[in-house]
């Protein structure tokens, strides 16, 4: 686009690799970002750099977290003994805005696909295995996404976690097939986990 000038080009294509974010919406942003107060543009931009300076993953769940351990794991009114197996943080956000689940997670951080060649091993299996063989678990429900990907990891997960002897169980009543856990309503998210049914 001959019409910017180079900073504002610049930003632009930034803009664009966002997710959900075109051409179009990034004029736009870009548009309002010229016009807001320096103040604003600057809590902008020093927000995304402390986001990527503070924010790591949780040594114990793999959810986000600034600190060594997160929120979820360091909240002594958390029943530490009943982990929900999820595969990214946005769905630990989506559960607790469910509001209908009161243990602890495990994020896999990612899925099972073998068509992106992405297996077992680059999963967070092994320390949940570990978690599971350390404390002393009373239940792991598994609450992968229930897509393709999703089931896989849930068979595999079934097949390793289930010679542990810990009881096991799978949400998925109630969430459509193919679906992604994240954009699941609360109300939807609360029946799925009431429903759980052993494995
Ligand atoms: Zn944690």
């Amino acid at each position: 686009m001959a019409n910017y000038t180079e900073s504002i080009e610049k930003l632009i294509e930034s803009l664009i690799k966002l997710p959900g974010i075109g051409r179009r919406s990034a004029e736009r942003v870009v548009s309002y970002i010229l016009g807001a107060p320096k103040e604003e543009a600057k809590n902008l931009a020093d927000g995304i750099i402390k986001v990527k300076e503070s924010v790591r993953f949780c040594a114990l769940c793999h959810n986000l977290s600034e600190e060594d351990l997160c929120k979820i794991c360091q909240d002594q009114r958390r029943q530490k003994d009943v982990i929900c197996i999820v595969e990214k943080p946005s769905d630990v956000t989506a559960i607790e805005k469910s509001g209908s689940f009161t243990g602890v997670y495990h994020v896999l951080l990612g899925a099972i696909s073998p068509l992106e060649g992405k297996g077992p091993g680059d999963l967070k299996i092994d320390t949940l295995l570990n978690r599971i063989k350390q404390a002393n678990i009373k239940e792991i429900i598994i609450a992968t996404d229930a897509d393709t990907e999703g089931e896989t990891t849930a068979l595999y997960l079934t097949k390793v976690i289930k010679p542990l002897g810990v009881r096991l169980s799978r949400i998925g009543l109630g969430l459509p097939v193919g679906s992604n856990l994240e954009y699941a309503d609360s109300t939807t998210l609360s029946k799925s986990l009431e429903a759980r049914r052993a494995i």
